[in-house]
């Protein structure tokens, strides 16, 4: 097959015809998300928030809840610590929901509550990157201003048949530069795509279509394992289909091998309150909640040994409870959690104790939270215990 070049020079008609098929495509096929029913720039950040390493049918109803509990900046920035880490439960990287609420104080102190339009003070807020920055003010502001996060790399590096490894620091201002020249190229064909089969609903919100569109054709069509090419709007303008490169971009380079991490966790239990600990600040999973753990990836103790260890005394009627496993980055977590008989244990160093009443509004992490319902399935004596979703034995 003869070798195309790469059309990097977004002035060629190539360039019109890939902004034209990426907005037709976008306006015909975007789906219909409840942050896509607003320019609301609140709302809009929080499910770009939100967004970052989570998947949209995972994060649809947490964004919902947090509208409907924190309605505006003024009430995020001034949210009980408790409040926005519950609201957080379940999506993980929790720093996230830090900064967001951190980045609401400062729209309300320093922007008297109203959500910056300009990309340098969007930029300033704490928690928010390029590509966040981008997202807001062009999906909010349909401002010209690029995205570019896995989704458009993968998508990018196709189109444009680049074989360099995006992650490289030349490539990646490269794949940013073509970002860039993509929704500019949107913003300036507003006056005659309007007369086009391109006009959407939302009228001239092309800097805001262009970007979506390229976040929603790697979700939906150019997707990391089997892409529906045959079905893609951009095809016949696609240097790695034209090439058969496909599979082979983009050229991320060897993964690093995922790290295996094993916790034993202890569930006491004394007159119907359980032993619980709040994570302190700086550290993973910060003011989020959990049952007496720690690692033992290294050494793999019994179970006794590590409770004496942690407890320093004797453990008592040690018995497994179950099995969680987890992924978060490139690590594969197991929990194994045991229930202990109650014990002397002096709860001001270890943690406090807590009814399943008091636990419930409290933000547990994923793989505790999952402990919490084991231990609230717990058959009554003598009855065997039912598996749940996300333990094992
Ligand atoms: Fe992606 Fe295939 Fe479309 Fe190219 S033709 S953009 S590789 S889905």
């Amino acid at each position: 097959m003869a070798s195309r070049t790469p059309n990097s020079e977004l002035r060629t008609p190539n360039s019109n015809r890939l902004v034209a098929a990426l907005l037709r495509w976008f306006a015909a096929n975007a789906r219909d998300l409840p942050w896509r029913r607003t320019r609301d720039p609140y709302a809009v950040w929080v499910s770009e928030i939100m967004l970052q390493q989570t998947q949209v049918k995972t994060v649809i109803p947490f964004w919902e809840r947090w509208l409907r509990e924190l309605p505006t900046v003024e009430s995020a920035a001034s949210a009980h610590t408790d409040k926005i880490h519950k609201l957080w439960e379940g999506l993980g990287y929790y720093t996230r929901v830090r900064n967001l609420q951190k980045a609401a104080q400062v729209v309300v102190e320093k922007h008297g509550g109203k959500f910056p339009e300009n990309f340098d003070e969007v930029l300033a807020l704490p928690g928010i990157g390029r590509y966040t920055a981008g997202a807001i003010c062009s999906i909010a502001f349909n401002q010209p201003t690029p995205i570019l996060d896995g989704n458009v790399i993968r998508v990018l590096t196709r189109i444009f048949g680049i074989a360099e490894n995006p992650k490289g620091k030349e490539t990646n201002a490269k794949l940013w530069k073509l970002a860039e020249e993509l929704v500019v190229h949107a913003s300036r064909i507003t006056h005659y795509a309007a007369k086009s089969r391109t006009r959407t609903k939302d009228e001239n919100d092309f800097c805001s279509h262009l970007n979506q569109s390229l976040m929603e054709l790697g979700a939906l069509v150019c997707t990391p394992r089997n892409p529906q090419c045959l079905l893609c709007p951009v095809k016949k303008l696609c240097v790695a289909f034209g090439e058969n490169r496909v599979e082979a971009l983009p050229n991320l380079g060897k993964r690093a091998a995922a790290t295996a991490r094993h916790f034993i966790a202890f569930v006491v239990e004394q007159e119907g309150k359980f032993l619980v600990r709040q994570r302190p600040a700086g550290i993973v999973n910060a003011h989020l909640w959990e049952f007496p753990n720690a690692d033992c990836t290294a050494a793999r103790p019994r179970a006794e040994e590590m409770f004496r260890d942690m407890f320093k005394i004797e453990p008592v009627d040690v018995q497994w409870l179950c099995t969680v496993k987890h992924s978060i980055t490139r690590y594969r977590l197991t929990l194994e959690a045991f229930t202990v008989a109650a014990q002397k244990i002096r709860a001001k160093t270890a943690g406090v104790w807590k009814t399943p009443a008091q636990m419930e509004p409290l933000a547990f992490t994923s793989a505790h939270r999952k402990v919490l319902r084991a231990v609230a399935a717990r058959p009554a004596p003598g009855k065997q215990r039912a598996l749940l979703p996300g333990t094992s034995r």
